[in-house]
């Protein structure tokens, strides 16, 4: 452990390998938000804590700021817990084993929790800086940001004084992130009834696979197949064909992940199985083409299925229209933001059930009024192919201001310190700021942190030069802000 003790800045570096003893899963923070109150106590802040656990720490100005706007610092406790194969790590009872390992720290065997750890412990550090100059400082550190954004979405309006909030839960020294998506679920579903297959016919299985997949927020502009998108314009041409029954289709698992594979089971009449296979081979060419090097791996095969009652035509052509048309993919970019997805929605899930056949899509935005009127027209489409819908687990995105004071003053103190401009961008994915925002109209904030490779990985590991840097930028900028 001596070569940890010498790690700088100490204070953030003890605090950090003290929050490490503690186990802290996300949902399983209630001992680490302890400690936290604890520090607050004993650094002499106001320590609060809400119904779902959530901390506010409030400290009064060091000497001569008291004049000053009230400035947060915002971080989330948990971490996620992922183990390589054989490591005897129990997440609900051990502590982590941080290690340092030349340039980096990681922990043995585990992810290491520096997301947000290192926030957490920079947090503290800078109450219990006695040299730093800052004004009034609220430390908001939230529970379980990294499965459902909890934490984030149930801080009440009013709680913070702040007007400037720094969010400390970034993963790339140098950057600094001023924007996101809000999202909202779309289930689409329709009632179905089934038949016995024609007499005669043979039950064949339609299979897509081999695509990349992905998240469907940050990767949903990388060009790469979705299999319910695939599976569709197949199942139409053979459609068009006639002889084929549908029976059921089934295609990714995620709402929140690009659709990988996806199959569909056909009875098919007697005579037409080789115009199938063409058919589909055709199709997987048309593909294969079209997708090229940002997919290449596809593959649209045949191969035996097994019989059961097949779909009403009715209900048939509902299934393959919404296939075919229900909306994937980039709707818009952002006007502010250089090659930043404005606007998308991924069509992640299709199942065909017994009695009911149901549909997700995942619309993200970081403009609110597009990510409703997108959700209105996949509504629209749905309801076209005869499908209800109804939305579920919406939260807000957080719009970029690229020009906004605290930008500038990050931005600037970045200049001085390290001689170069940061780099400013936004992510079209989900982040605890967006739902902090919403409570907050007028609140300003930026979110950077050190740079760290491998997040919720067993590799995951942090740069000790680029905590030293973070740890400068931002002693620097509450002393500015
Ligand atoms: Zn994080």
């Amino acid at each position: 452990m001596s070569d940890l003790a010498d790690l700088e800045p100490r204070p953030l570096w003890r605090y950090f390998l003290e929050l490490s003893r503690i186990p802290r899963g996300s949902r399983n923070e209630a001992a680490a938000m302890r400690w936290v109150a604890e520090q607050g106590r004993a650094l002499g802040c106001a320590v609060e804590q809400d119904a779902v656990g959530n901390v506010l720490l409030r400290k009064a100005a060091a000497r001569g700021g008291e004049g000053r706007a009230p400035v947060a610092l915002q971080v989330h406790a948990d971490m996620v817990c992922e183990k390589n194969e054989g490591t005897p790590h129990d997440f609900e009872r051990d502590g982590i084993d941080v290690v340092r390992d030349g340039e980096v720290v990681r922990a043995r065997g585990t992810t290491l929790g520096a997301d947000d750890g290192i926030g957490v412990a920079a947090a503290l550090a800078a109450l219990a800086d006695p040299e730093l100059r800052h004004g009034p400082l609220e430390v908001l550190v939230t529970v379980d940001e990294e499965t459902g954004l909890t934490g984030a979405n149930a801080v009440r309006p009013g709680w913070l004084a702040a007007k400037v909030l720094l969010n400390l839960d970034s993963e790339e020294e140098g950057e600094l992130t001023i924007g996101c998506a809000g999202g909202v679920d779309t289930v689409a579903t329709r009632r179905v009834t089934r038949a016995a297959p024609a007499a005669g016919s043979v039950p064949l299985r339609v299979k897509v696979s081999g695509l990349r997949g992905g998240h469907s927020g940050t990767d949903i502009a990388a060009g790469r197949g979705n299999a319910l998108r695939v599976l569709g314009q197949v199942l139409a041409a053979l459609a068009a064909g006639g002889g084929c029954e549908l029976a059921s289709v089934r295609g990714g698992n995620k709402r929140n992940a690009i659709a990988r594979e996806a199959s569909a089971v056909l009875q098919v009449a007697p005579g037409r199985a080789a115009a199938v296979r063409e058919e589909v081979a055709r199709q997987e060419a048309a593909w294969r083409a079209a997708l090229g090097a940002f997919d290449p791996g596809l593959s649209v095969a045949v191969e035996p299925g097994s019989a059961g009652p097949v779909l009403s035509p009715a209900d048939a052509q509902a299934v393959v229209g919404l296939l075919l048309a229900g909306p994937h993919g980039v709707e818009a970019m952002s006007p502010d933001i250089p090659g930043l997805v404005q606007t998308s929605t991924n069509f992640g899930v299709f199942e065909t059930r017994d009695d009911a056949v149901e549909a997700n899509f995942l619309t993200r935005s970081s403009v609110d009024a597009s990510k409703s009127a997108l959700a209105a027209r996949i509504a629209g489409v749905c309801a076209l192919a005869g499908f209800e819908t109804h939305t579920t687990g919406g939260y807000p995105g957080w719009k970029p201001e690229p020009g906004a004071p605290v930008v500038k003053l990050v931005d600037g103190v970045h200049r001085e310190l390290f001689g170069k401009p940061m780099v400013v961008r936004a992510i079209h994915a989900g982040l605890e700021c967006g739902l902090i925002g919403e409570k907050y109209p007028g609140l300003q904030m930026v979110s950077f942190g050190p740079t760290m490779w491998d997040a919720h990985t067993p590799d995951e590991r942090v740069s000790i030069a680029s905590v030293q840097n973070f740890w400068r930028l931002l002693r620097a900028v509450l002393e500015r802000v």
